[in-house]
């Protein structure tokens, strides 16, 4: 298999072969030559039904003609001059637009350089050092935010991490009452949430309690991040937070605010965003807040998500792909069910996950939802991409607006052959 060759040859080029660290497989990770829609091919021309879709990125779909057509458009006119454009403007204001916390927008270069520029905001704004973070909510790899990031664990799953800015993050349960006691810390002017609940909601996140966190914050008084970078776009064209009304002071994106390619933005309050306006002086220094990055804003960039833009604002592609995820929820239940398998398929939007060995996860602990036996993880991904179907991480996956009905089926005769396979191992 070539990419078995090809994985030999980059292991001694890249650490481990890889450019993240969550895209190792053993015994090989798979190399894609291209993709299109829901579907791409490896280096050996074997095709994958896509459930993993550029880590959640491409929401309409694979190289979506009206993404790649601005990218070479806007290639040949500029790739990069690290000058202002007026696509960055036209971009700022459809997130604007959409997003209710929005009234200013500032683009970074990745989902974690959005969350670090948030979490500086919010402390330069409050005075205050000291973050309050959910346990298991993911919100990128940064100094500041592994802490806390493995549900369950109060340690960081790094070495490299200075132990005094551990020190300044403290880890709460996703619920109001915890919320509430830790807050009683005044030295905690910062609070941030994965507004999908941990792992884009593998350990869901009920309304009622994003809602009850949302005020125990508000009475707090701190600043309030919700992190949307899986959410934006797609639980609804303005995210979690205009589909359920509950608006945090800033608000991270990423993935699919860029039309899918590399990027991320901040957005929020006009008067905590304004810290970084050059016309803005605090204790002698201005901008108060200091943001920099090369390639922010990039007109490449900027162009793809000036297209994207239209076509996510109206919500079908979202209603599309929601409807679809119901699709493979309703028939991996049926599946497990006719299998004699005791499981558990959910999800909100666009995302499924699957519980093995329950057929309920209420009452459960993010660290129990996430402490499925490896090998049984293991053994049921294997299958799948061996049939030919690519599933995002642990047991999840999610659809985009290019899945239709024909796909999704396809993909649960992968999924009962699967099983069948897992019950006679
Ligand atoms: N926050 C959340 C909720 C994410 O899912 C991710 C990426 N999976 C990040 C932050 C980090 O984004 P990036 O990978 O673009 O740095």
């Amino acid at each position: 298999m070539t990419s078995q060759i090809l994985s030999e040859q980059a292991r001694a080029a890249l650490p481990g072969g890889v450019s993240h660290e969550l895209r190792y497989r053993a015994p090989h990770p798979v190399f894609i030559d291209r993709a299109k829609g829901a579907e791409k091919w490896d280096v050996d021309g074997k095709r994958y039904l896509d459930f993993k879709m550029g880590s959640a990125s491409q929401m309409l779909g694979h190289c979506h003609p009206e993404i790649v057509q601005a990218v070479q458009r806007q290639a040949e006119r500029s790739i990069f001059s690290a000058d202002c454009h007026v696509l960055e403007t036209e971009w700022a204001e459809w997130v604007n637009r959409l997003y209710p916390s929005a009234e200013r927008a500032r683009f970074t270069s990745s989902g974690t350089e959005a969350t670090m520029l948030a979490i500086r905001l919010a402390r330069a704004w409050s005075g205050k050092d000291r973050v309050l973070r959910v346990d298991g909510h993911f919100h990128g790899w940064h100094d500041h935010a592994l802490k806390g990031a493995k549900p369950g664990s109060d340690t960081t799953p790094s070495l490299g991490i200075p132990q005094a800015i551990n020190e300044l993050i403290d880890v709460c349960a996703a619920e109001p009452d915890a919320m509430q006691k830790a807050l009683e810390d005044e030295r905690i002017g910062t609070v941030i949430i994965e507004a999908s609940g941990a792992n884009y909601g593998c350990v869901p996140l009920a309304t009622d309690t994003l809602r009850a966190l949302h005020d125990v914050a508000r009475a707090a008084g701190v600043v309030l991040i919700f992190d949307e970078i899986i959410t934006g776009f797609r639980w609804s064209p303005g995210g979690r937070q205009a589909r359920d009304g509950i608006v945090p002071d800033l608000t991270t994106l990423a993935k699919v605010v860029t039309g899918g390619l590399p990027g991320g933005a901040v957005c929020g309050r006009a008067d905590i965003m304004e810290l970084m306006s050059n016309a803005t002086k605090r204790n002698g220094i201005a901008p108060a807040v200091s943001h920099k990055g090369t390639f922010n804003g990039s007109p490449l960039v900027a162009a793809a998500a000036c297209a994207a833009m239209p076509i996510l604002a109206t919500g079908e592609i979202q209603a599309q792909a929601d409807a679809m995820a119901d699709r493979m929820r309703a028939g991996m239940n049926t599946a497990m069910a006719d299998a004699g398998i005791v499981g558990l398929a959910y999800g909100d939007s666009s995302i499924f996950h699957i519980h093995f060995g329950r057929d309920t996860i209420d009452g459960m602990t993010p660290a129990q939802i996430r402490s499925l036996p490896p090998v049984q993880v293991k053994a049921y991904r294997d299958g799948m991409l061996h049939r030919g179907v690519d599933m995002m991480a642990y047991t999840s996956g999610l659809t985009s607006g290019a899945h239709t009905p024909e796909l999704i089926d396809e993909a649960l005769d992968a999924f009962r052959a699967t099983l069948a396979d897992m019950i006679r191992d």
